[in-house]
């Protein structure tokens, strides 16, 4: 595949303040092409309108947990992962947080409320999608790269325990110079789901 031109075209329709618990940001909105959700971006340290240049800016791209991230969900450790890479992106001089509409990693609220439903009868997170037939992860790091594009960022080092997300920014242009880990916090509840992204989904955790 050939390198450096995002499939997807962003441009930046707003850009505003946003004072958060873990720090200052300044919170960006996209226009894409219709059809596409409103993913943002939160930006910490960077101005407006200014190219980030050759030091790569720490980024967390995530994926929306609604169940997670605003409904405190011990399925999953969204919120933990949302939370951790915001406190910690707001102690960096500079440091973007991408929070892509891709609910279900890709598969929407309802099909995740299923997935979940037939976890209740025993299938793990890639055997529920699977029987759903989904593929296990459907997110697009197309949309990912073409937002830091507009930001104005081309170089980047990726908090994540996920191989897949360095690939699929790579694949789209983005030089990936460095991946930081992701502590994840396990519980009784999500155990599973955990144990289920480092075996079958190659999460290094
Ligand atoms: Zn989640």
């Amino acid at each position: 595949m050939s390198m450096s031109v995002p499939t997807v075209h962003a441009n930046i329709v707003s850009r505003a303040k946003l004072p958060t618990r873990w720090g200052e940001f300044d919170i960006v909105a996209f226009s894409f092409q219709p059809g596409e959700p409103e993913h943002v971006a939160l930006v910490h340290g960077l101005s407006a309108g200014t190219a980030a240049g050759p030091e790569p800016v720490p980024l967390r791209v995530h994926s929306e947990c609604l169940t997670g991230d605003a409904f405190g969900s011990l399925r999953c450790d969204c919120r933990d992962q949302l939370e951790m890479a915001l406190a910690e992106l707001a102690r960096t001089p500079r440091g973007v947080l991408l929070y892509l509409r891709q609910e279900g990693r890709g598969i929407g609220l309802a099909n995740k409320v299923r997935a979940y439903a037939l976890q209740e009868q025993g299938l793990d997170t890639v055997e529920a999608n699977l029987h759903l037939g989904f593929d296990d992860d459907l997110r697009d790091y197309g949309v990912a790269a073409a937002m830091l594009q507009a930001l104005g960022i081309e170089h980047v080092s990726l908090m994540t325990n996920n191989p897949r997300k360095v690939w699929g920014l790579r694949q789209h242009g983005i030089d990936v110079a460095g991946r930081q880990p992701l502590k994840a916090i396990a519980t009784a509840l999500n155990r599973r789901y955990l144990d289920t992204k480092a075996a079958k989904s190659g999460h290094l955790l």
